[in-house]
């Protein structure tokens, strides 16, 4: 069978490709490797199925630090808001959480992909589950088909190319796609772990000293061999046996990678502001206060109204002060070295955990040889890439699955005009 428009890949970015080529009026196949369409998407925001983000359009560019600026084309066609129109038209009422996350009322992965299949379904599109592609042909400059890993080879008029990244390989994403970009011409840009957990080989992590511990609402930065902070996060952390998690540092993660290659050292400094509110100097009145009310309480006691506990310990420990000391008998030259410790507390960082345990991939198809309101390849036929394959990489909350619904639906609409206009 001939079909208009093939589409390799069920995650999101396939999935709106298919349904947006479908809707044109093409005849389209949707091939994916697994058992299961959308096997990421339903992992995606703890598993609640993060959908998209109602921030404005120039706020999802900013959280897309990937090469966001590259969506601006797209958006213009169709952004965030299109997203939650059409989940809504397919019958998936969507809530906002914090930061502008979208969610399925349901709190449901499962609705949201079955709403896309139940629309594959009506468009009629074909979809072969449990078959991997394994190549993409090209003849005198222009796609022209897919030959399955089985051998089998079909005829398309036009190729969409939505295989994902190469991060957490057991849901199907193992970077296949790259060879057939790189067949085509294309550059794919260096890949490497984003949004992915920070390891560090400090001793208080090594010994475990803080694993368990969250911090809510830190600003986390990344700083240049001069103490000057590179990016700040500021949201709630994690530390961990082998080093940080949690949104703050999976922000910071791109960053720790990037200092390190920039600077060619085997550690990047960060530091943690774990009272970003107040400065300094409120800080130390405020805590000289505390002292004064409550002299004759041990200084661990009086200063658990600021943080947790264990953090508490942890940065009096730094401070070489006893934490039983009364708060009444503490030097005020004590207490400023206490403060700085709240605001800078400063650690090496070495790495982060590997690209195949990041939630996304950074790099891949070269944004300059794609056009940015057809996802059409500059230098193939026929030929369309979307989502994750791209070098585009957002912050988690969204950004990346509103980057694959965007660039899928461009890429699906744009490839069954290309195919219908062959008809003959
Ligand atoms: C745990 C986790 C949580 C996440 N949370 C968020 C979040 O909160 N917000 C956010 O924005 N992003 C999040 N992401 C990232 C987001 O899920 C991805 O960016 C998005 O799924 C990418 O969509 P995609 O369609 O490009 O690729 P994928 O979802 O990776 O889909 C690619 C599909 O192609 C198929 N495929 C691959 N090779 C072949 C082949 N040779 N033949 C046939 N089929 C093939 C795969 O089986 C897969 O189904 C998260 C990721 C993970 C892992």
């Amino acid at each position: 069978m001939i079909y208009e428009v093939v589409v390799i890949g069920g995650g999101p970015s396939g999935l709106m490709a298919a349904i947006g080529a479908a809707e044109q009026g093409a005849n389209v196949l949707l091939i994916e490797k697994g058992s299961k369409l959308g096997r990421k998407l339903a992992i995606s925001g703890g598993g609640r199925c993060n959908v998209t983000n109602r921030l404005p359009v120039e706020e999802i560019i900013k959280h897309i630090p990937g090469n966001g600026r590259f969506l601006y084309s797209a958006f213009s066609e169709f952004n965030n808001e299109d997203i939650i129109r059409f989940f809504e038209r397919l019958g998936v009422q969507l809530k906002e959480e914090d930061h502008g996350r979208m969610f399925p009322v349901t709190d449901s992965a499962q609705s949201v992909v079955q709403a896309l299949v139940n629309e594959l379904r009506r468009l009629h599109v074909d979809v072969r589950l449990n078959t991997p592609v394994a190549d993409v042909e090209y003849a005198h400059g222009k796609a022209i088909g897919v030959t399955l890993k089985s051998g089998e080879f079909i005829d398309a008029k036009a190729v969409v190319v939505a295989v994902g990244g190469k991060s957490v390989p057991q849901t199907g994403s193992t970077g296949d796609g790259y060879a057939w970009a790189e067949k085509a011409g294309h550059t794919i840009t260096e890949l490497f772990p984003t949004e992915v957990p920070i390891t560090s080989n400090e001793p208080f992590i090594q010994e475990r000293t803080l694993q368990g511990l969250s911090l809510r609402d830190v600003a986390l930065s990344v700083l240049k061999p001069n103490g000057k902070p590179i990016i700040t996060h500021r949201m709630d952390m994690l530390f961990t046996h082998f080093g940080i998690s949690g949104p703050a540092a999976l922000r910071c993660s791109q960053f720790v990678v990037k200092a390190l290659k920039k600077y060619g050292t085997n550690s990047v400094a960060m530091s943690i502001d774990s009272l970003p509110d107040q400065n300094k100097e409120e800080l130390f009145q405020y805590i000289a206060h505390l002292c004064k009310e409550e002299p004759k309480k041990a200084i661990k006691n009086v200063l658990k109204v600021l943080l947790p506990e264990r953090y508490v310990l942890f940065l009096l420990e730094r401070s070489n002060i006893d934490p039983q000391t009364p708060a009444g008998m503490l030097a005020h030259e004590k207490i400023r070295t206490f403060v700085h410790q709240c605001k800078q507390f400063t650690f090496h960082v070495h790495g982060t955990l590997p690209l195949e345990k990041a939630f996304v991939t950074g790099g891949g198809v070269s944004v300059k040889e794609i056009h940015p309101k057809k996802m059409a390849s500059k230098l193939m036929e026929g030929l369309y890439f979307c989502g994750e394959i791209l070098d585009i990489h957002g912050y988690t909350g969204g950004y990346n699955i509103t980057a694959a619904l965007v660039t899928g639906r461009l890429a699906g609409v744009n490839a069954a005009l290309h195919a219908m206009s062959l008809r003959t």
